[in-house]
């Protein structure tokens, strides 16, 4: 579904912060981008959503260079850490606002719309505005809103970051079940090492903008290729 080629990127004049990444992201597969902070994850997602430019080397969506699309022209959905959800607009409003905004008829959005916060559990909160709800509820409504978009790739950056401990075990669970149920390619970022282990059909660790090992995570948790996965990860020695 995703493919980066040799993708290279550096701020300006700064040291390159992503050192030649490779990796072929299968379609269907919930994939998770891991590693410490400030190791890269959020560049890389940005490059494949097209919000930032490549330096150097090849990305690829379904089967064409993207390199060169804007991030509207991307067939993919984002939700991002803050949820950037529009205080004055309604629940409901703010789900369907990429559908108007790409003049999608009315009647279709409000399906739509009614599908996905059925699938979220926010069907009585979608006359409310973001400010009356709790960071849960807004967190399913920034879900609901990638969902709404019927994309075949979803990009999500620590969606679950600000959640508690137990909604966070919760949410995690209900991604997975709404990723297998859409059946969409999930490219997900983390630097929570449980998180992506429990997530994860593959996983690819980071570590200073450049991979340290891709692959299942009890397969990399068996046979860590480096002593920095082997910590990361938590393997027995
Ligand atoms: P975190 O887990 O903290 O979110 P990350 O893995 O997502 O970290 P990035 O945000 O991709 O890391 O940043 C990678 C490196 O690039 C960092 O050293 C960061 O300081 C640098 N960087 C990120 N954005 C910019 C920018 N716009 N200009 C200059 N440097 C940047
Ligand atoms: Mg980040």
């Amino acid at each position: 579904a995703v493919q980066l080629k040799d993708i290279r990127k550096s701020y300006g004049q700064n040291p390159e912060v992503l050192k030649g990444i490779n990796a072929a992201i299968e379609p269907g597969e919930f994939f998770v981008l891991v590693g410490p902070s400030g190791c890269g994850k959020s560049t890389m997602l940005r490059i494949i959503a097209g919000l930032e430019e490549v330096s150097e080397g090849e990305l690829i969506i379904g089967s064409e260079t993207a390199n060169r699309l804007r991030p509207n022209e991307r067939d993919l959905s984002m939700v991002f850490q803050n949820y950037a959800l529009f205080p004055h607009l309604t629940v409901e409003q703010n789900i369907m606002f990429g559908l108007h905004v790409k003049k999608i008829a009315k009647s279709e959005q409000i399906k739509r719309c009614k599908e996905a916060a059925e699938m979220l559990g926010i069907s009585d909160y979608l006359k409310r505005k973001p400010k009356e709800l709790s960071g849960g509820q807004r967190q399913r409504v920034a879900l609901a809103r990638a969902i709404v978009t019927h994309a075949p790739i979803c990009l999500m950056d620590e969606p679950l970051s600000n959640l508690d401990a137990k909604l966070r075990a919760r949410m995690r669970s209900e991604i997975r079940q709404i990723q297998r149920k859409l059946g969409i390619t999930m490219i997900y970022v983390t630097h929570d090492q449980t998180e992506a282990m429990t997530m994860a059909d593959r996983m690819m660790i980071l570590n200073h903008g450049e991979v340290q090992q891709v692959g299942k995570p009890l397969d990399i948790y068996n046979n860590p290729q480096n002593t920095f996965v082997a910590s990361f990860i938590g393997s027995p020695p």
